[in-house]
């Protein structure tokens, strides 16, 4: 049952990782009243265990970056709770947001859930998540230079994750669950003809085993009817992700791919929510990117509740900021 909060916020951010906490981090900073819904804190950010490329940080772990903002956050005042948000409905002059706790209000609304990497769901995933299991090739491939490695996965993506790694690594086991290599045929002929990438077809991953981080897999032949242990350091995934914008179908308009489509100034298809980071149609899901793409949220959304109360609007101007 859902406790209802009568107190109207001001903006409600859905999502706790790059993209809600910077919107938050500059609603609260202009003075508004923020309140962060999350599900859990930095989302899959945590899952980045070294990240070498937020500028100014040499090097950081994502959930170290993301608890940096949470202060920041907090110090200006925005609050936190971390509870699943399920429906959002419109009212007359606000927004009615129901979490599995409770229901509040807001007069606007910023959304960022993000996406979350599609899992094997195999034995062994959670508990050597960022200790050998990594869904973000790109991210972690440089962590294994001249390593044994695996990669799971399927079509174009997965493809050039093993052409990426072939770069780095000393072999690739590429398992894929089909009986031939997928995609784009100039790619499919270089991950075939690479000779540090050992074709595994028609196969799964049955098991990931290890002490403190990945030492080995277990893999299912499905035409052999064989299992296989092999000896890898890491296991790369690369199945896709998945967006989690179901809820929010009726509420704002999405991509062909459920992205939430947003233009440049994070502005969705409904007056008074703005949205930011993973979920939206912007390219390159990057952290910046995402904590860029927040501050715009964030700036924005206050522009909106000033020009609810007939108030000159904050102009993209750094000293009126
Ligand atoms: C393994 C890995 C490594 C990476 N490494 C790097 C790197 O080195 N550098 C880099 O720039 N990028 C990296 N990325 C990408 C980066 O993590 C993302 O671009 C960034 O986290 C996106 O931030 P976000 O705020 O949009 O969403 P997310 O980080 O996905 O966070 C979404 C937030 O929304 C919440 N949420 C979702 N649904 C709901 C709901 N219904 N109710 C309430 N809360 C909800 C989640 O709990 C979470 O708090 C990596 C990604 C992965 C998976």
């Amino acid at each position: 049952m859902s406790t209802e909060q009568l107190e109207l916020h001001d903006v409600i951010v859905v999502g706790a990782s790059l993209a809600g906490l910077s919107a938050a981090l500059y609603i609260a900073r202009q003075g508004f009243d923020v309140l962060v819904i999350g599900m859990d804190l930095g989302g899959q950010a945590t899952l980045a265990t070294e990240v070498e490329n937020y500028p100014g940080i040499q090097r950081i772990s994502g959930l170290s970056l993301v608890d940096r903002i949470r202060s920041q956050v907090e110090k200006f005042g925005g609050q936190i709770t971390y509870e699943e948000v399920t429906t959002i409905e419109k009212k007359e002059s606000s927004f009615k947001v129901k979490t599995n706790m409770f229901s509040y209000y807001a007069k606007a609304i910023v959304l960022a859930v993000g996406k979350s990497p599609r899992k094997l769901k195999v034995r062994g995933e959670e508990e050597f998540k960022g200790r050998g299991v990594s869904y973000c090739t790109v991210c972690d491939a440089a962590f294994f230079k001249d390593k044994v490695v695996a990669l799971v996965g399927v079509g174009d993506e997965a493809n050039e994750s093993a052409i990426y790694l072939s770069k780095l690594v000393k072999k690739t086991y590429y398992i894929l669950p089909t009986e031939k290599v997928i995609g784009r045929s100039d790619v499919v002929s270089q991950v075939e003809n690479n000779e540090k990438i050992v074709l595994l077809l028609d196969s799964e991953v049955k098991e990931i085993k290890g002490k403190d981080k990945v030492s080995s897999i277990v893999v299912y032949n499905r035409n052999k009817k064989e299992l296989k242990e092999l000896e890898v350091e890491a296991i790369f995934v690369e199945m896709g992700y998945e967006l989690r914008t179901s809820f929010l179908s009726n509420l704002v308009k999405l991509n062909e791919k459920g992205e939430i489509v947003i233009d440049k100034l994070a502005k969705t298809s409904c007056e008074g929510i703005f949205a930011a980071g993973d979920v939206t149609d912007v390219p390159y899901k990057q952290m910046i990117i995402a904590a860029g793409f927040g501050a715009i949220a964030g700036l924005s959304a206050c522009n909106y509740l000033l020009s609810l109360k007939g108030k000159g609007v904050i102009v993209s101007d750094w000293k009126k900021l």
